[in-house]
């Protein structure tokens, strides 16, 4: 079954024109230069950033001292102007610089310089993504981000609010003294106005990427049935999520399931990538957050 799947993803991931046994000819290289990623926590636990729902290991259960009506809540506005705390608990371990990218986040830097990353569209607040190289403009951090941060009340604008987080402080407003929020999107809120580019990106990918999410946040799920019927949507997690639940699969969508690190990695040895992940991992992050952590 390994050996087959592996097939599979070479049918879709071998962009040379490859003959693969009754799927006919692979796509070349010419054609498939859309790529666009969507990605979620899954992508950044080989950080050391724990997923926010395992139970007992998770962030929420990290929160239970503060007695949370519900463990979201953490994300709730109305709760956060009466008691930022959870929140800001949160967010120093969460804040960028506290870890590392690793080789998955590498890899979606390396599609880009192949020129074949359209977009990335993540649902992490962990600024990973920017720190291991990927552009500002190849990037939509559809849940916001820790590096600017504004009042929650009158909105007026503050840089990121690091030293306050770091020193376990809630910086306030200089204008209101109402608490003042890290531009990370909370329930409720708008996301930020990047995230409709999707609206011109996902008609336009010729290969779907789905990464380490569990589908389960809208409206960030129902990005996956945007791109058109034909395109190749591949998705690389622990579980089978969404649309990849559903039996039979729908043409052309393709699922390797399991330690995300190892999927990519092998994924990156059939493409060719691997070598120079493994340099850019060395010269960046000195070796570490490799597969061979991680097996
Ligand atoms: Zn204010």
């Amino acid at each position: 079954l390994a050996v087959l799947r592996i097939r599979l993803l070479i049918c879709v991931l071998i962009w040379g024109g490859v003959f693969c046994p009754g799927q006919g000819y692979l796509p070349s290289l010419g054609r498939l230069r859309n790529v666009v990623v969507l990605a979620g926590a899954g992508i950044s636990t080989a950080s050391g950033i724990p997923d926010f729902r395992t139970p007992g290991t998770g962030l929420y259960a990290n929160l239970a001292k503060y007695n949370l009506p519900y463990p979201e809540a953490v994300f709730d506005v109305d709760f956060f102007s009466d008691d930022p705390r959870p929140f800001y608990s949160l967010a120093k371990e969460l804040y960028p610089g506290r870890h590392r990218p690793n080789y998955v986040h590498y890899f979606i830097r390396v599609l880009h310089q192949k020129g074949l990353l359209l977009r990335m569209y993540s649902q992490n607040i962990d600024g990973l993504e920017k720190m291991c190289g990927i552009p500002e403009d190849k990037l939509v951090e559809a849940h916001g981000t820790f590096a600017s941060a504004s009042c929650h009340l009158c909105y007026t604008a503050f840089p990121a609010e690091e030293q306050a987080i770091m020193s376990d402080g809630v910086p306030t407003c200089s204008f209101c003294s109402a608490t003042v929020k890290p531009n990370v999107v909370f329930f409720g809120e708008d996301l930020p106005e990047k995230y409709f580019q999707h609206a011109r990106d996902f008609p336009r990918a010729d290969l779907l990427m789905i990464m380490g999410t569990s589908l389960q946040i809208e409206p960030f799920a129902s990005l996956v049935n945007t791109v058109r019927s034909t395109v190749p949507r591949l998705l690389l997690n622990r579980h089978a999520v969404g649309p990849f639940e559903r039996k039979p699969l729908r043409r052309r969508d393709y699922m390797e399931l399991g330690d995300l690190v190892d999927s990519v990695s092998r994924l990156a040895r059939i493409l060719g990538w691997h070598a120079e992940i493994q340099d850019l991992l060395n010269s960046q992050e000195g070796g570490v957050w490799g597969p061979a952590l991680c097996v």
